[in-house]
């Protein structure tokens, strides 16, 4: 720890999204900062590096996009249909997934932020492009998008974070890797007088008044998930980054922060039965995921069916569904598709690295895949018989249901009748925690007498109060962005008053 200064005006505890953002804005605001990535430089930037770049954040029309993903010709504009996503479906949005739970103050802070903090991040630097591979269907010779989520960043989350990291650095914000904040120092007052590290030296700790927590959620800690999550959970596997091990949360209870939100609740989906367990694979990345779910069956080992595949948009299930699987037999869980909807499969069904297989028939299909075949037979027979024919639209919600079995299929719901059929074998891949600190809407940590610890603030995954049970697609980020700036903000102007 050689190199670092015995103090900063704020340290920043992480180095994905949410922390790059309040350093960023931190070094703006005057201060002098210090990152603590706990990571090695080659797995820097957390579970922000494992994303899709799905970002979700208001817009009215095409205008709105344009100061971040750049003119485009009028040729592309006739192509392109991107609706309007205004703020109160955001809102609305994430108050429906979640049950009415998310804290509103929270979530209108979150909304009300999501657009201007996503120019203020191509600001620096950020490259941004229109979803069209994921989030659009060619309906009419027209890219219709949907669901509420029109861009992504350009080199999905590795460009997000490595232009990230490159504006940090050209700033002169130092960057300590493979070095932990360990715990909190206070003064008598109750007040941040600093942080104990763990680095590649040993211990050491550093002198400052504002500490931002910004460092993940215990999805990669074992004991944390079973604790929390439940039994069952020690089994999952880790999606992104092996580092988030809770470290922020712990650290900030120890010194009488209020513990906030959905501790048994996380974010976790449809992910290759075969992906490793203990962390992503940073080439893959997030094509483990498997996402195109509403266009076909999902079912057990048994071969039964246990969700409403089309239910609703796969930007509102998604994230629940992974406890769903987690609780099937062998927490194992197969999609099946025919040739129908082959060509709309998202892009990650097509890796290399996927566990799946091929029959002309059902029956071959099942016993490929190690499902009862007798199971997996009448299932589809009974799902053929229930589709209604009325008309299909993958990009609006059609109707098309099934009518008589349990669960039914609400939306796209079309025979599968076409061979060859595949199926692709899946488990539940955790991504993130719902649970942890308190925080107002200026990013200050609350104690558990409901005053904000002074110098604390906190932003990201280990903030609690926003997600409760789901999470609507391509917020993970926006959450991250909107309070890493806030925070950031918030922990100068205290550290330079
Ligand atoms: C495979 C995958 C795909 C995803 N796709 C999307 C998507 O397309 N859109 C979307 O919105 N969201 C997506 N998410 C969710 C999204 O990644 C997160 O919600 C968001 O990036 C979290 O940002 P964060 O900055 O809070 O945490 P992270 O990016 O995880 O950063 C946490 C940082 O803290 C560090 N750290 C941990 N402990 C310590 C410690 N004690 N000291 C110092 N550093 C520490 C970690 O090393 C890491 O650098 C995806 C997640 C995964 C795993």
């Amino acid at each position: 720890m050689s190199h670092l200064k015995e103090r900063y005006d704020v340290v920043v505890v992480g180095a994905g999204n949410a922390a790059l953002s309040a350093a960023i804005a931190a070094q703006q605001g005057g201060a002098d900062v210090l990152v603590l990535e706990k990571a090695p430089e080659a797995a820097r930037g957390g579970n922000s590096y494992f994303t899709g770049g799905a970002v979700r954040f208001p817009y009215e029309g095409i205008e709105d996009l344009i100061p971040l993903i750049g003119d485009i010709s009028d040729a592309e504009r006739a192509q392109i249909d991107v609706g309007s996503y205004p703020r109160s479906a955001f809102y609305d949005d994430l108050m429906r997934v979640t049950g009415g739970m998310s804290d509103p103050e929270l979530a209108e802070t979150l909304v009300n932020n999501a657009h201007d903090t996503a120019v203020w991040l191509r600001e620096q630097g950020v490259h941004w492009g229109l979803m069209y591979s994921r989030q659009s269907f060619k309906i009419d010779g027209i890219f219709k998008f949907w669901g509420g989520l029109a861009c992504e960043t350009v080199g999905a989350g590795k460009g997000l974070v490595d232009s990230l990291f490159d504006r940090t650095i050209e700033l002169g914000i130092d960057v300590a890797y493979g070095t932990m904040g360990d715990h909190l120092l206070t003064d008598q007052t109750g007040a941040i007088r600093g942080i104990a590290l763990r680095g590649p030296d040993g211990l050491a700790e550093i002198a400052t008044s504002s500490v931002v927590l910004a460092c993940g959620g215990f999805e990669a800690n074992a004991e944390m998930r079973t604790r929390y999550l439940g039994p069952g959970w020690d089994l999952a596997k880790v999606r992104g980054t092996r580092y988030n091990t809770g470290d922020g949360i712990r650290m900030a209870l120890e010194i009488g922060a209020r513990s906030h939100g959905h501790y048994s609740g996380c974010h976790a989906v449809a992910w290759d039965a075969g992906a490793p367990s203990e962390g992503g694979d940073r080439n893959i990345a997030d094509l483990f995921q498997k996402h195109s779910y509403p266009l076909g069956l999902i079912v057990n080992v048994n071969g039964d069916r246990f969700v409403d595949e089309g239910a609703d948009f796969r930007n509102y299930t998604y994230a629940k569904y992974g406890k769903e699987i987690l609780n099937q037999p062998n927490r194992l869980a197969f999609q099946v598709f025919d040739t129908q909807v082959t060509e709309m499969l998202r892009d990650e069904y097509h890796i290399r690295e996927t566990t799946k297989f091929e029959a002309n028939t059902i029956r071959e299909l099942a016993v490929g895949l190690d499902i009862d075949p007798d199971g997996l037979e009448k299932t589809v027979a009974d799902y053929n018989a229930a589709v209604q024919d009325t008309p299909y639209n993958p990009a609006i919600l059609d109707g098309k249901g099934t009518h008589g079995i349990e669960p039914p299929k609400s939306n796209w719901a079309l025979r599968l009748d076409q061979p060859p059929y595949t199926g692709y074998a899946v488990t539940c891949g955790i991504t993130f925690t719902f649970g942890g600190l308190k925080i107002d809407t200026t990013g200050r940590v609350i104690d558990t007498q409901d005053h904000p610890i002074p110098g604390l603030y906190a932003a990201g995954e280990l903030v609690g109060g926003i997600f409760y049970e789901n999470y609507p697609g391509g917020s993970g980020i926006t959450n991250g962005f909107v309070f890493g700036k806030i925070a950031g903000t918030g922990a100068a102007a205290y550290a330079t008053a």
